[in-house]
């Protein structure tokens, strides 16, 4: 069964390329021979990270990310069972949340993450990938 979650978290310290560099190595390894796609959306002190794929294999991943200590208040914005995959060409893509449009802007005003309701994080970050500067590694 497929399932996609979609979660909040703040940074503990600063967001620093090796922080990303870090988080982005382990995810590409573990998400590829776990069945894990997604992306990771990180920015003005916050992670917004959706996780697709088998339930036991996200429930697996969720435990090991909730415990990780680079990051806390860990909030689960929307959880759902899928029948397919909206990002299931990347093991995990990334995208600054400084690389928001102005219009993406306009059309979501104060992104407030930890009050946004799942579909508009979701919202936020199809917007993103479309429109900012996405690194995206395929899953090959
Ligand atoms: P270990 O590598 O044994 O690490 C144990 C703990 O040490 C971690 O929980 C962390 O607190 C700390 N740690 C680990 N590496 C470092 C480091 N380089 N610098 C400082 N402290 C460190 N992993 C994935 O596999 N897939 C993902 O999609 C994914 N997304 C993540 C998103 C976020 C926002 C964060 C913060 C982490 C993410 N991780 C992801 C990393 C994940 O939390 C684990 O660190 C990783 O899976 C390794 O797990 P482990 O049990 O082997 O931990």
């Amino acid at each position: 069964m497929l399932i996609r979650i979609l979660y909040v978290s703040r940074a503990v310290g600063p967001q620093t390329t090796a922080l990303t560099g870090s988080i982005l190595t382990a995810s590409l390894e573990h998400n590829k021979l776990h069945g894990i796609t997604g992306v990771l959306c990180q920015g003005q002190g916050f992670f917004l990270q959706v996780l697709e794929g088998d339930r036991s294999a996200v429930n697996r991943l969720y435990g090991r990310i909730l415990a990780d200590k680079r990051h806390q208040d860990v909030e689960i914005l929307l959880m759902e069972e899928i029948t397919e995959r909206s990002f299931g060409n990347w093991s995990m893509a990334h995208v600054h949340l400084s690389d928001m449009d102005p219009m993406v802007t306009l059309k979501l005003p104060e992104f407030a993450p930890y009050s946004a309701t799942g579909a508009q994080a979701m919202a936020l970050i199809t917007e993103l990938l479309a429109s900012g500067h996405p690194i995206t590694r395929p899953v090959l």
